[in-house]
């Protein structure tokens, strides 16, 4: 039966996809790489701007590095929050909208973050407005938006974390998979950079006098990716190695970085330990290495009440004619990890569908950012 709002709900949003294309088409339009505060508060901007439109308050969470947090809540009554999540940045360079602007072929739309999550953030955006105007949420209706979660959110993390605590449940609005499925599990990672300190020496006159930094990150590399065991969900990639002078001088210094990643808290630890044992060693005598941790997204451990909320947000999508639906786990990460971490039921991937996150390709199908947003409004109206 439908609740006080849910009818109206439905028929506003299902009336919204030409203005969720425009809004779109200006945040992907706007440059914000996470390293680029200014871009990022400029994506926040745009979205204050629309919330007050819908007379919408917006606090924000200001930082001076990275991009500010931006918090709007709308009506319900006055207990623990509904709490919807988004990342306003994205991870493209600067000049990527200049280069590579908003467009749209046939059913998709394109161009950076179009996807990844700037058509989550404008799902959001219009959830709140619908729940403004006709209300019916059994709860106050907490939306966050943040600035550096491709980075690892260095400043979002403890906003997201306290944020989640005092909410009942939480929905992050990460591009959705194709036709009814959403996130119940993610992996969390580990970024580490290391160091290693070899010796320089001509390669040709003192060859013996050398003690080659090069030699030492190849064999530290084998090791490293030696300690993988997909099976398990455990699995650790060198991406990036620079080292060395010259050709002819024994490599003095090498560098390189690792993303770890894994499913429970203890796998991390048992892990990292090994990975600090593997810098300890010196396989090329006289070689050292130091490591630093530069990112860290907490897993999203799947619990029953997390997949008691996807069942509750599946019972919404069944409700608009959406069929099949199901469950995934993924090993990507997300700020979802922090919210479900902090004991709050969560799910993510509610966003609109999309696909290529990260690349050229990136694209968004534009005729889920309806669907979606109901079926996000649905499953807010009927918590119980
Ligand atoms: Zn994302």
């Amino acid at each position: 039966m439908a609740k006080n709002g849910e009818g109206e709900i439905l028929e506003w949003l299902g009336a919204q996809q030409g203005a969720m294309l425009s809004l779109l088409e200006e945040l992907v339009n706007i440059d914000g790489g996470s390293y680029d505060k200014a871009g990022v508060d400029a994506v926040g901007a745009r979205i204050r701007a629309f919330l007050e439109s819908h007379e919408i308050a917006c606090e924000t969470i200001a930082n001076e590095t990275y991009g500010d947090a931006l918090r709007a809540t709308v009506g319900g009554p006055s207990n623990a929050a509904i709490m919807l999540m988004g990342h306003r940045d994205t991870v493209f360079p600067k000049g990527e909208p200049t280069r590579r602007p908003f467009r749209i072929d046939g059913d998709r739309a394109y161009g950076p973050g179009v996807a990844d999550m700037k058509s989550g953030l404008v799902m959001n955006c219009f959830v709140l407005a619908a729940i403004k105007q006709f209300g019916g949420a059994p709860a106050p209706v907490m939306a966050l938006f943040t600035g550096d979660e491709e980075i690892g959110s260095p400043f979002s993390r403890p906003v997201i974390e306290a944020h989640a605590r005092a909410a009942r449940v939480c929905f992050n609005s990460e591009p959705g998979r194709a036709r009814g499925a959403a996130v119940t599990g993610r992996k969390g990672c580990v970024f580490i950079r290391f160091e290693i300190t070899g010796k320089a020496a001509h390669s040709g006159v003192n060859f013996e006098m050398g003690i080659s930094a090069i030699n030492e990150l190849a064999h530290k590399t084998l090791a490293l990716h030696a300690l993988s065991d997909p099976p398990n969900g455990v699995t650790l990639n060198v991406g990036v190695v620079s080292g060395g002078q010259t050709v002819n001088t024994i490599a003095p210094w090498a560098k390189g970085e690792v993303d770890l990643r894994f499913i429970t808290p203890a796998q991390r630890d048992a892990t990292l330990a090994k990975v600090e044992a593997i810098m300890a060693k010196s396989y090329v005598p006289g070689t050292s290495a130091k490591l630093e941790i530069t990112g860290e997204f907490v897993p999203m451990v799947e619990t029953a009440e997390g997949k008691a909320l996807y069942e509750h947000y599946a019972a919404g999508l069944k409700a608009l004619g959406v069929t099949e639906t199901t469950s995934l786990f993924t090993g990507g990460c997300a700020d979802s990890g922090f919210a479900s971490a902090a004991g709050t039921p969560t799910i993510c991937a509610v966003g609109p569908v999309g696909g290529r996150a990260h690349s050229p390709d990136e694209y968004l199908e534009i005729e889920t950012l309806v669907p979606r947003a109901q079926a996000l409004a649905l499953a807010v109206l009927r918590l119980p």
